[in-house]
């Protein structure tokens, strides 16, 4: 047993976002007990630690605990391509910065050092477990699952699936063929992989995959087909699925104009759901269910909304990148009270911020300044639920990770805020209005320099040099 003692705070339980603010743990001098097997023995006060544990090993973080942080969206292969100069918007920007800057991966040496930074970088920021959406090569893909392995950081990935495009895109595109093999063979290598070979359920492992087109408009009606096939064969196993929706609503010329034009659809979302024939016709099986993540999702009717509800697919909510790319904004309230679960994506590289607390502090702004009676302060706890036990959620892997309940595999971040020039004083003075005063503040305010350590399944984590 090791015992970590600190400023504990998490959402316990399993509360709906709404709900968050009632489960909300906030324990000033508190402790988190690691087992040997890294999972949750104890969490709570410091004075409460029951006595069998009384005497192993302590460590004073001297900072907060936290449930490490769950990103739902963000792209391998833009690792290095934050911050690009699109001279557009969505589209533009794909075909400027970001498939070109893809395209480098098809180099294998060279994928491997963006697979490393990536690593760094997820390290750096606290993020524990991430659903990343991948490279179009099989080499670069197995450089990221093994660097990620090699790290001890859990990951949910699969390769871009591109097989239509424009001839920026070229390098990145496959036949139809080819696009369903290397989908089932990087299943066949990387789904439910550990780095130790220990034995879980593949559901469970730190490696996860997931099937991935880019979106609608980079694949064809006979591609959609082709993956509602294979994930009907692979979806009891625990593979994913993920990509795009409703991001860029230009009109005539934007990705859901452009999906209309294509598709012939009612909604973007019937491209995902099997019924992506002229008309929304059936033309094969849906994507949808309990481990299928859209991201974006800022254009979307309250038809989609109730479908991706009620087939239990969630949205990762990237607020970050919708700024960056002039996206506008997920309707905050609309999209709450469908019920589908909400979780947070830094978007890299459209988005351009890795630590989930500062894509939480654009969420915080940009829906605080919605329009008229729409605007919203999202409270402390929802925050933190936010970028947590939603994530966790999301991914369908509540029961494994997300926050201190006991049992739960320990992930967790001790944030320092002596790291970070002036941050102690002003959450001290936090602290003293209350417990959520501490939280906004704390997730507010925190940079990446006070992120201290990062530990899954209770063992410290370090990135690749
Ligand atoms: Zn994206």
């Amino acid at each position: 047993m090791t015992i970590y003692r600190g400023h504990l705070v998490h959402i316990a339980g399993a509360p709906s976002l709404p709900r968050s603010r009632d489960h909300l743990v906030s324990e000033p001098d508190g402790a988190l007990v690691v087992d040997a097997a890294g999972r949750v023995a104890y969490a709570g006060s410091w004075a409460d630690v029951p006595a069998a544990f009384a005497r192993d090993t302590v460590i004073r973080t001297g900072g907060c605990l936290l449930p490490g942080f769950v990103d739902t969206h963000l792209h391998f292969p833009q690792t290095f391509t934050t911050d690009a100069f699109g001279g557009g918007q969505l589209l533009e920007w794909l075909e400027h910065c970001v498939f070109p800057a893809e395209s480098r991966l098809s180099d294998a040496a060279y994928a491997d050092v963006v697979a490393r930074a990536f690593v760094r970088r997820r390290v750096a920021v606290g993020t524990t477990a991430a659903l990343v959406f991948g490279s179009a090569f099989p080499a670069a893909q197995d450089a990221l699952f093994g660097r990620t392995l090699e790290a001890g950081l859990r990951i949910v990935s699969g390769r871009g699936i591109q097989t239509v495009g424009s001839p920026s895109a070229a390098a990145l595109l496959t036949g139809e063929d080819e696009a369903i093999a290397l989908t089932r063979d990087e299943i066949d290598r990387w789904h439910g992989v550990e780095a130790s070979g220990r034995a879980v359920e593949a559901r469970r492992a730190l490696a996860q995959v997931a099937v991935v087109p880019r979106f609608s408009l980079s694949v064809t009606t006979e591609t959609l087909r082709r993956l509602g096939d294979l994930y009907g064969e692979v979806r009891a196993e625990g593979v994913y699925f993920h990509s795009h929706l409703n991001e860029n609503d230009r009109p005539d010329d934007g990705e859901i104009a452009a999906v209309r034009d294509v598709f012939g659809v009612r909604d973007y979302l019937d491209t995902y759901d099997g019924l992506f024939l002229t008309g929304s016709q059936r033309g094969g099986e849906t994507l949808l269910g309990r481990r299928s993540i859209l991201a974006h999702a800022v254009h979307t009717h309250d038809r989609e909304l109730g479908r991706l509800a009620e087939t239990g697919s969630s949205i990762a909510h990237c607020p970050t990148s919708q700024q960056f790319l002039g996206s506008g904004t997920m309707p905050w309230r609309r999209t709450v009270r469908s019920g589908v679960t909400i979780a947070m994506g830094s978007d890299i590289g459209a988005g351009d911020e890795w630590l989930i607390p500062r894509v939480l502090n654009d969420a915080f702004k940009v829906h605080m300044s919605e329009e008229g009676l729409l605007a919203t302060a999202i409270d402390p706890a929802q925050l933190l639920f936010l970028g947590t036990l939603a994530g966790a959620r999301a991914l369908d892997q509540e029961d494994v990770f997300g926050n201190f309940d006991v049992g739960k595999e320990a992930d967790f971040v001790i944030v320092d805020p002596t790291r970070q020039d002036g941050f102690a004083e002003t959450l001290s003075f936090a602290a003293e209005q209350g417990p959520e005063a501490h939280l906004f503040t704390l997730l507010m305010g925190m940079r990446e320099a006070s992120v201290a350590a990062v530990h899954v399944r209770g063992r410290r984590v370090a990135g690749p040099e």
